[in-house]
């Protein structure tokens, strides 16, 4: 096997091109930025090129790495993860549009709205790739993956079998999918296709989502008029309310929103009649974790270089040189003054590879 120590070393094969690093420093390729290294990291151009992957691991297999937003690892991560590098967008039909795994998300919302395409405006700007979204089925201001998606197509990492999942086979939930359940790692999503809609404007835009609170707010006097409006709003509430990982490295919101029957999170209201609730679905409503976290004094709070952010209080932040093992150590800190308080677990929601 052609591979140097001190890498980007490349295995050429007649069919493949992957790009080996060994050693491989983490921080500059997760949100977080946290000190961490993999013993080796494998880049895939390509989904043929997995079988050589498979040759070319150095311990054992740890995962995939999309772009790393929404992702923890530990100081040393042993073996090897393979990051998932094969891009590109095409349309299938009028509004059905496919999705390499390794095209940034952002990419592709708005690739899609340039084509007149209307559908993915509200989860504008949420960073990531297009592998990574079915995962937790990303969503946000009011809209989820998993209202646009048709299928997507994966290769299980044993057999190389390649299998179609339909929406159904997904299990879709808030922040979450079957692959989060699935044994490890088993599944490597190689693209995704969603359905649009043509761009509507004037009256025929009465079809858009804004009924989220900030955009409801935002277009009160004056309904958007296409699409464009929504991702513009949704881009500029987007940056005023939450740290740029550029600046304050980060994962996005931290822990899930707790979601609790009507009966357990009206008697909460009732002991707090502040807490902000939400309906989800006839026999649910979810909860505020930021509201919480805010109420035990957690907002802005730091402890060496660990902290949560001062502009929003679910997002926790890198002030510097935290590894994993101190993020998670502040996390359960988290985690215990929320239980105390309000008498609910709170649940991560980046994955976390310590070791
Ligand atoms: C500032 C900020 C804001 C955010 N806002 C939102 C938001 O509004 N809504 C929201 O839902 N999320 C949000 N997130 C979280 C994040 O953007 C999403 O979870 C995104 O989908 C992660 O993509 P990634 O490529 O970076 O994933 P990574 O962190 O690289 O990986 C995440 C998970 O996906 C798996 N994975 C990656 N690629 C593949 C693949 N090809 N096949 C199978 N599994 C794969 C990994 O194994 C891992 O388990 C935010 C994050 C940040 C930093």
């Amino acid at each position: 096997m052609l591979c140097a120590d001190l890498c980007p070393a490349q295995l050429h094969t007649e069919l493949s091109l992957l790009e080996i690093i060994d050693n491989a420093d983490l921080s500059t390729r997760i949100s977080l930025r946290l000190r961490s290294q993999v013993d080796r990291l494998i880049r895939v151009h390509h989904p043929a090129e997995l079988g050589d992957a498979k040759l070319a691991l150095r311990g054992p297999f740890r995962g995939l790495l999309g772009e790393g937003s929404n992702s923890v690892f530990g100081a040393h991560i042993h073996g090897t993860l393979l990051q998932i590098a094969w891009r590109g967008i095409e349309r299938l039909d009028r509004y059905q549009v496919r999705a390499q795994a390794g095209e940034h998300w952002d990419e592709l919302v708005q690739w899609s709205l340039s084509q007149n395409l209307q559908g993915l405006e509200n989860l504008s700007m949420i960073p990531g790739s297009v592998g990574a979204a079915p995962i937790q089925n990303i969503g946000a201001y009011g809209v989820e993956l998993a209202q646009r998606f048709v299928s997507l197509e994966a290769v299980h990492w044993e057999s190389m079998t390649r299998k179609r999942f339909s929406r159904e086979a997904c299990l879709f939930a808030y922040r979450s999918s079957v692959f989060k359940h699935l044994s490890h790692q088993s599944w490597i999503i190689s693209h995704v296709d969603v359905q649009l809609n043509p761009l509507a404007t004037g009256e025929s835009a009465a079809s858009l989502d804004y009924r989220y609170p900030d955009l409801q707010q935002r277009f009160n006097r004056q309904p958007p008029d296409s699409a464009l409006d929504i991702a513009a709003a949704i881009r500029e509430i987007r940056s005023g309310k939450l740290p740029d990982p550029k600046v304050e490295p980060n994962a996005g919101s931290f822990f899930h929103n707790p979601r609790l029957s009507n009966e357990a999170a009206l008697g909460l209201k009732a002991r707090f009649p502040e807490l902000p609730i939400y309906r989800d679905g006839e026999h649910h409503h979810k909860l505020s974790a930021a509201w919480m976290i805010e109420q035990c004094g957690m907002k802005g709070q730091r402890l060496g270089d660990v902290g949560v952010s001062a502009k929003h209080a679910l997002v926790l932040v890198n002030h510097g040189e935290a590894t994993g093992e101190m993020l998670m150590a502040f996390a359960r800190k988290i985690i215990e003054l929320v239980d105390e308080r309000f008498g609910l677990q709170l649940t991560i929601e980046p994955r976390v590879l310590l070791s």
